[in-house]
């Protein structure tokens, strides 16, 4: 375990529920940050506070509404469909510079309460079309927050490589697998645990899904 301190960027979803769990057998201390721009469904914080509440985690919400103000997505409006970007165009869940924004100010926080490292569940193997989840990007923003601070922050993404079955394997090696299936939420409907079925979270949550419980059938 490393004796230092870190902030997890936490929406209560599958991926960053898995981040959690790595975070606590990592460092000495975590606090957790959930923003809140307004996402379609409440369920989101609640489910959020929720779990830090269970796993005994500090929990900041921090208010991100002026994001929706900017910049309406299919997560926030009620009245857009969520589906897959065709071709070229990203999907219409795609908040322009999200993780530039929620990062810079899990950098700040991470600052206030003096800790070193900043954890967030981004991924680029299951590329969605979203820019800022790459990791030339995340390394990009690592070097801008140390500059901007003068610290020497790490962000950690311990899911950039991971397929979602991967992800799946990563819960239940920390021994969260179940917790993970059962308490966090992914669909874009905002139904718990597995979910509408319908979705595109719910699709390629599933996916992954099956993918883990067959490879370990095979083992
Ligand atoms: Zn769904």
């Amino acid at each position: 375990m490393i004796q230092e301190k870190a902030i997890v960027v936490f929406s209560g979803g599958q991926d960053s529920t898995t981040c959690l769990f790595w975070a606590q057998k990592q460092f000495a201390e975590i606090e957790a940050v959930t923003f809140d721009y307004g996402q379609r469904h409440r369920l989101e914080i609640e489910c959020a506070a929720e779990i830090a509440k269970e796993l005994q985690i500090k929990h900041h919400i921090l208010d991100m509404s002026l994001l929706n103000q900017l910049a309406p997505s299919a997560l926030t409006r009620t009245d857009m469909e969520v589906r897959d970007g065709k071709d070229d165009e990203l999907p219409s869940s795609f908040v322009p510079g999200r993780n530039l924004v929620f990062l810079t100010f899990a950098g700040i926080l991470a600052a206030q309460v003096g800790a070193k490292h900043i954890v967030t569940g981004v991924c680029e193997t299951d590329f969605s079309g979203y820019p800022d989840c790459r990791d030339s990007f995340i390394k990009s923003l690592n070097v801008s927050l140390n500059l901007s601070m003068d610290k020497t922050f790490v962000i950690d993404t311990p899911l950039m490589w991971l397929t979602k079955a991967q992800t799946w394997e990563l819960a239940d090696s920390l021994g969260a697998f179940e917790f993970v299936r059962e308490r966090t939420l992914t669909c874009y409907n905002g139904i718990k645990a597995d979910g509408c079925g319908q979705c595109p979270a719910c699709k390629l949550r599933q996916r992954g899904l099956e993918e883990y419980m067959n490879s370990k059938k095979h083992e």
